[in-house]
């Protein structure tokens, strides 16, 4: 099947999906955008209020910051693909439970194993945390992680159907808000990002 054919099917899933009670509260699922054949993956947390209206992945205030950051740091949004750890707005835009993150979570391994990204980018301390734990890593802080850069396999090597890449464990553009000082911080791991896929 072609990697169309694949996400589409995925989109379905996904919309009809009630594994969680997240279903219950939502207007859109937000699956994911950017080019099936990205090098670069961001991978956030959850949708907010203006991604669940739209279904569409950090297009809100943190999304505007992003978009910005990307640009500073040598990339267009347009050439990376963007999903989240959970595809339902968490009401009140609270943190995800760890049992939301455990039935969502199957959905982003497969996309992952679709889009074969070379590169990694983890938004924030959930998203990272969970795929230190997917990659057997131990994670620490996301501000102690942050800065480092890690090889790292995802998927079923065993059956051949496995993912390499790097990971770049960053801080949440959200943070970065009320945080000017963070700005810088996610820039450079972007612009970090950029180098790795330029270097081939
Ligand atoms: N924050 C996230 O983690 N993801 C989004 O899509 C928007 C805001
Ligand atoms: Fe399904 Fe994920 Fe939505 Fe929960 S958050 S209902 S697991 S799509």
């Amino acid at each position: 099947m072609s990697r169309e054919a694949l996400i589409d099917a995925l989109k379905r899933e996904v919309e009809a999906c009630r594994k969680c009670n997240l279903w219950k509260n939502r207007t859109n699922v937000v699956v994911g955008e950017g080019p099936l054949n990205a090098e670069i993956m961001l991978i956030g947390e959850a949708p907010g209020k203006v991604e669940d209206e739209t279904g569409r992945p950090f297009v809100g205030p943190a999304g505007k910051l992003l978009d910005t950051l990307l640009l500073e740091a040598g990339l267009r949004r347009e050439e990376v693909y963007i999903t989240n750890i959970v595809k339902c707005r968490p009401p009140g835009n609270r943190d995800p439970s760890d049992y939301e993150v455990k039935a969502c979570t199957p959905y982003l391994e497969r996309q992952i194993l679709i889009i074969r990204p070379r590169v990694i980018v983890a938004l924030g301390r959930h998203s990272a945390a969970w795929l230190y734990s997917r990659a057997g890593l131990k994670f620490r802080s996301i501000t102690r992680e942050r800065g480092g850069v890690h090889r790292i396999v995802l998927g079923y090597p065993l059956l051949g159907d496995y993912v390499k890449a790097y990971l770049i464990p960053t801080l949440h553009p959200a943070s970065a808000l009320y945080n000017p000082s963070y700005r810088v911080l996610i820039m450079e791991d972007l612009k970090l990002a950029a180098q790795l896929i330029k270097k081939g």
